[in-house]
């Protein structure tokens, strides 16, 4: 699995369908086969990144 923002393999798992990209400190959800990125703000707060990416970056194979 390579992150679809910065293309790191330096992934790590934090949930079920969740994990994390220590590169570049986005969250990711998979929800139906189809990722779902999130910034982790300092706050705390999540920001969608989702609108940065094509449907195909979001793609994956599980
Ligand atoms: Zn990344």
């Amino acid at each position: 699995m390579v992150c679809p923002n910065c293309k790191s393999k330096n992934i790590g798992k934090i949930g079920a369908n969740q994990f994390y990209c220590w590169s570049c400190f986005v969250e990711m959800s998979i929800v139906k086969g189809v990722l779902s990125l999130h910034q982790v703000e300092e706050d705390g707060s999540l920001t969608s990144l989702d609108d940065l990416f094509e449907d195909y970056d979001m793609r994956i194979e599980l």
